[in-house]
Order: C-alpha cells, then sequence, then structure tokens
C-alpha cells in the first residue's frame, strides 16, 4: 500500500486551490480530485465545500467559477506536485488561450508546508493568493489554521484581512513606478476614496528640501517628521471611514524611513525613530499592498520623458522632485536601491502590526499591463 510504504519517506502538507468555469464544472472538479486520491504518494486530507463565485480579470463576460481547496500530504517535491496537477489539469482538457480565460479546471498549488520558492515555473506561496477571496473562503474551510510563510499569518486572518468593512489600499512604489496612475485606476473601479501622496517622497540626496523655501530653516529630520505628519494624516485610525468602498493610497508612509536611510545629509537619531514610530501608529497600515516593481530601462525612459521640457501631460509627475538630483544616472541608480529596499522592508517591518497582510508584487515596466494586474488583485478581494 502507497502509505505503507511511504511511512519512512518525509511528507508535506500542501493546500491545493481548485476552480472551473465552463463544461460540467462540478463533475471536473470531483473528478480532479479524484486523480489526486488515486496518486501514488499523495495523500487527501481535506476537501472543501464547492463555492459558486464571479470571475475575477481575463475577458469580461466569462461564467461563473465553481472554486473549492484540497489539503493534502505528499512525498512529491514542490516541482513534482506542480508536474502532477499539470498533468490533472490535460487530462481534463485545460487549455491556456488567453490569461485568466475561462478553463474546465485550474490547479493551482497554493502552500506547500513553508516552503517559499520562486522558479520560472513555480512560485510558491501562490503570489495572488492573499488578495483572493475566492481562494482564500475555501481554503480557510478546510485549513483555517496553515500558515502562510511570506505573510506569517494564518489562511484564517487572510481572510479577515480582506474582510475589513473599509479596506486601505496602498499602491507603493519609487518615483517612476506608476504609482499614482495604478491608484487612479483601482480607485475608478471600485469607487474608493482616492489619496495621493500629499508631499514629494524624499529621495533626493544631499538637497531634499531644495525647492522648499519655508522649510529651509528645518532640521532635515523635523521636515521629514512633517512630511510624515502630511501622510499619516488622511489615514488616522480615529477618524477612519467605514463606508464599504475603502480607501487606495499610492504612497506607503514606512517608505519615507526608508529613503532617509539613503540620504546622506540625514542622520536618524533615537529621538527621530521614536517620534516617527509615534506618527504611524496613529494610522490604519494598508491591507494590502500592490508593490510595483520596475526595471533601470524603465526609469530611464520615464525620467527623460518627464525631463522633456515641452511636455505637458502630467503622467509619472511624482519624478518632478527627483529632477533635481545631480545626474540621470544618480537618480535612476537611487531609485532602484530605494525600490529594493521598500520591498525589503515590506516583508520585514519590525512591529508585527504594521506588516501589512497582503502584498501582491506586480511588474509596472508595462503600465497598461501592470493597471490589469492591479485591478484584477483588487477585484479578487470582492
Ligand atoms: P493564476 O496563477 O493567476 O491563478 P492561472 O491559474 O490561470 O492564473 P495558469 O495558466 O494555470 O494560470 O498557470 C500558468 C503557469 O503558472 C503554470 O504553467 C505554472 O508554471 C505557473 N505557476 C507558477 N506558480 C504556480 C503555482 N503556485 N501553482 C500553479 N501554477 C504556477
Ligand atoms: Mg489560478
Ligand atoms: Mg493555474
Amino acid at each position: 500500500m502507497v502509505l505503507e510504504s511511504s511511512r519512512s519517506q518525509k511528507t508535506a502538507r500542501c493546500l491545493i486551490g481548485c476552480g472551473a468555469n465552463i463544461g460540467a464544472r462540478r463533475q471536473q472538479l470531483d473528478q480532479a480530485i479524484d486523480m489526486l486520491r488515486f496518486m501514488p504518494g499523495v495523500q487527501i486530507l481535506r476537501v472543501s465545500q464547492f463555492l459558486e463565485t464571479r470571475p475575477v480579470g481575463g475577458l469580461p463576460g466569462q461564467p461563473p467559477y465553481l472554486n473549492a481547496a484540497c489539503l493534502i500530504e505528499t512525498t512529491f517535491e514542490p516541482i513534482e506536485v506542480l508536474d502532477m496537477l499539470l498533468a490533472i489539469e490535460n487530462t481534463l482538457q485545460r487549455s491556456r488561450e488567453t490569461r485568466w480565460g475561462p478553463r474546465t479546471i485550474d490547479l493551482d498549488l497554493l502552500l506547500y508546508e513553508d516552503c517559499v520558492l520562486t522558479t520560472e515555473r513555480l512560485q510558491v506561496p501562490h503570489p495572488r493568493m492573499t488578495t483572493r477571496r475566492f481562494v482564500l473562503e475555501p481554503a480557510a474551510e478546510i485549513a483555517s489554521g496553515l500558515q502562510h510563510p511570506v505573510s506569517q499569518c494564518t489562511i484564517g486572518e487572510l481572510l479577515e484581512n480582506i474582510l475589513e468593512p473599509h479596506l486601505h489600499i496602498a499602491v507603493v512604489g519609487v518615483p517612476g513606478s506608476g504609482a499614482p496612475e495604478i491608484a487612479d485606476a483601482i480607485a475608478d473601479v471600485t469607487l474608493s476614496r482616492l489619496i495621493h501622496a500629499p508631499a514629494p517622497l524624499p529621495v533626493n540626496g544631499r538637497d531634499f528640501s531644495h525647492d522648499n523655501q519655508a522649510s529651509q530653516t528645518r532640521a532635515p529630520t523635523e521636515q521629514l517628521l512633517h512630511i510624515a505628519q502630511q501622510y499619516a494624516a488622511p489615514l488616522l485610525e480615529t477618524q477612519w471611514p467605514d463606508d464599504p468602498h475603502g480607501t487606495v493610497t499610492d504612497y506607503w508612509i514606512e517608505a519615507i524611513r526608508v529613503a532617509t536611510t539613503l540620504n546622506t545629509a540625514i542622520e536618524p537619531n533615537k529621538e527621530f525613530e521614536e517620534a516617527f514610530t509615534a506618527i504611524i501608529q496613529k494610522t490604519v497600515p494598508p491591507h494590502v499592498v500592490l508593490l510595483l516593481n520596475v526595471n533601470q530601462q524603465t526609469l530611464a525612459e520615464r525620467v527623460a520623458y518627464r525631463s522633456h521640457a515641452s511636455q505637458q501631460s502630467d503622467i509619472f509627475s511624482d519624478l518632478i522632485a527627483v529632477q533635481a538630483m545631480t545626474t540621470t544616472d544618480q537618480s535612476i541608480a537611487t531609485l532602484l536601491t530605494l525600490q529594493e529596499h521598500i520591498a525589503e522592508r515590506l516583508g520585514n517591518t519590525e512591529d508585527k502590526r504594521f506588516l501589512p497582510k497582503a502584498i501582491i508584487e506586480i511588474e509596472a515596466d508595462d503600465l497598461g499591463k501592470a493597471a490589469l494586474d492591479a485591478v484584477a488583485a483588487i477585484e479578487g478581494i470582492s
């Protein structure tokens, strides 16, 4: 018997997300789960109920989905689990014509123990699971206490997070990443309250206060605290709205502190740290972060576009503040370093209460595609 022979082998618990929206959906889900059941090296521990959900992303007008989750124990390695899932999908005539297109069956590896891995073919935990209600609801039914190793919270907590009555969604990226534009797109679709950064992110090395005459007399750390206060004002916990549309911001206050660490003109000290923390603690931290990532070429193009004297459009206007930096090469290098540090800090904020539970990384070199990805990530919430 499989179980007997595999008893001495190391087993891993995996959470699988299942979905179907064409054909005999229920039957296809049943068949997929049966195939898992009879696979040597796999034991099914729990299967959720099937949940009818509306389609998210992809072409409009798709039929509704039936979603489920399945908890298994297996002797397979992560990549072998993926190959098994793809083989089952093939057997059930899964075709891939358009991204997020209609399918007879979709089987995604959501979690594999506490494994965190990114290869060309496989990313675990599944990178889009934390804002998908159609994934988290069935998953919470069968494995609510299972830990998501990146967010460090359980499936139940992840579901609770996106069910908050008034969500704070933050689009986070360096100037030129397209954060204001993506935030606009999300607010349009979700009718959310939209808040743009009240002041530019202080990325400007030696003379970040250059064009701010009034603040020239203040010490740099005082100026930073002033900016942090401006960022915090619309996000105060005591004044947090309760309507269901949510708030979309195009900034993360903590990014000010990250920028500070790159700023040679500023020496943060204990008082500054404490004052900064006190400001952040009065705010509602983002429940969901859409983290934009851009490459060097994109930034170079956007900085060049922005610096063109006759430029009339206000796209990438958050780069205006960066233009004062000595050379373009220098400013792009600074932005790339800042991007890296912001991503690191998001995964590693000292106070766990301020660590966003759902972080979705979005490649933002193509702004149109990034907007679609961002909107799909947010639409998955409801
Ligand atoms: P989404 O991943 O957003 O749910 P999808 O399920 O429709 O979209 P697919 O067409 O099923 O996407 O998968 C495309 C590819 O994603 C697969 O061929 C696989 O190599 C890759 N992939 C990466 N990580 C995973 C994962 N954790 N689970 C399943 N497929 C993954
Ligand atoms: Mg999928
Ligand atoms: Mg899939």
